[in-house]
């Protein structure tokens, strides 16, 4: 069993030495003559919990930059689904790990994916050391979506990881998975234990196609199919009204705002005080770097927390609010026994440096780290009791 101490690191407001042993936070006052076969030095730094990243599509960084400044249906249709077409089993490979790279370096320790080709996926993590959520995708006609292919890639798999990946059924939204197979993904995934992930109710126009094909709007048309409840992991949520708000509260729906994509794509503003009223469960997510257009969650805690406040009230969604979203909330969210920093709990973690220019003077750590930091304050990441990224 391995271990890490971090001597003299800042937690809590207090200078601490930080023990680590196997996957575990053991001790959060070490003795300084405590011993581990790893020693950091944590002078200047802070430890902060990682980072939870509850919706993406991590290989989409191979069209970080590709088609931007077009609305999501102009965007996917002459845009991402045309060049998707053309990319190789090889080039998704690179864009895993070129997404996982990005992620570890600006702190995330977790993100839950929809894209495809699962065994490139499970590479790229088990490679990164980072936590994941994989999907199996449907996406009616799509040249990479193929769900049998996906379930007989997992019929076989045997964790590499010591239980950092999990899976879950991701029909792509409404509009591009026909009702009937929308319908067998949720009852397989509640077969199989696994969480169902899904886009709803994005834009303006997804809202009215459903009105006109169901006569209800998307939440009340999945409600009507019983796919909405506690294993659902619904991103965006822009298009919401204060009814459907309390039924994704009522049915304990994970929800994931992704502010930068939805600003991008000119989809909307999310419904930052009809969620809080109606109590709803709610995380955060970068979406793809072809829409956000990077992987860095600690940015998109910035962009929600000023877009709660655009409409006139500063007091909307503080600092510490959308930090525990990003780390608390979305490590609950996954059934992941970590998010915050306590003995006992998995060690995922970042080092702040607290020596950099963004990070000074340093009146509250949070505030600094959600509104003034960026990635180059970011020392070091922990996940699941390793050292897995450590700034030369
Ligand atoms: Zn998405």
């Amino acid at each position: 069993m391995g271990s890490i101490l971090i001597k003299n690191i800042q937690l809590d407001g207090q200078k601490r030495n930080v023990l680590i042993e196997g996957k575990r936070f053991r001790s959060l006052s070490a003795a300084d003559g405590a011993v581990a076969e790893t020693i950091v030095d944590g002078s200047g730094k802070a430890l902060l919990p990682g980072l939870y990243n509850a919706h993406t599509h991590s290989a989409m960084t191979l069209m970080r930059g590709y088609g931007d400044d077009t609305p999501l249906e102009m965007w996917l249709n002459q845009y991402i689904w045309p060049f998707e077409s053309h990319l190789t089993q090889n080039d998704i490979q690179k864009g895993y790990d070129l997404a996982t790279r990005e992620m570890t370096q600006t702190g995330t320790v977790f993100f839950n994916d929809m894209y495809f080709h699962i065994e490139d996926a499970v590479k790229a993590v088990e490679e990164s050391g980072l936590r994941a959520c994989l999907s199996v995708v449907a996406l009616n006609g799509h040249p990479h979506a193929n769900i049998e292919a996906e379930l007989d890639f997992l019929k076989q798999w045997r964790d590499p990881t010591g239980g950092r990946i999990s899976f879950a059924m991701a029909p792509h939204a409404i509009y591009t998975v026909p009702e009937e197979k929308l319908l067998w993904m949720t009852r397989f995934a509640r077969e199989h234990g696994m969480k169902i992930h899904i886009h709803l109710s994005e834009t303006r126009t997804e809202v009215e196609d459903c009105l006109k094909a169901h006569g209800m709007r998307p939440i009340a048309y999945l409600d009507s199919l019983g796919v909405l409840g506690p294993d659902v992991i619904a991103a965006h949520c822009v298009h919401v009204t204060q009814e459907e708000a309390d039924v994704l509260a009522e049915r304990q729906v994970t929800i994931v705002h992704c502010p930068c994509s939805n600003m991008k794509l000119g989809s909307g503003i999310f419904s930052y005080e009809r969620m809080i009223q109606a109590g709803c469960r709610i995380t955060l997510g970068t979406d793809g770097a072809s829409s956000s257009n990077n992987l860095d969650l600690r940015e998109a805690m910035k962009f929600a927390a000023m877009l709660a406040k655009v409409g006139g009230n500063p007091q909307l969604l503080p600092a510490k609010q959308v930090f525990d979203w990003a780390t608390r909330c979305g490590a609950e969210a996954f059934g992941i026994d970590a998010g915050i920093i306590a003995e006992g709990k998995l060690a995922d973690g970042i080092l702040v440096d607290l020596e950099n220019v963004k990070m000074q003077p340093c009146h509250n750590l949070i505030s600094n780290f959600v509104y003034s930091a960026d990635s180059s304050c970011i020392a070091g990441v922990l996940c699941d009791g390793k050292l897995i990224y450590q700034k030369s």
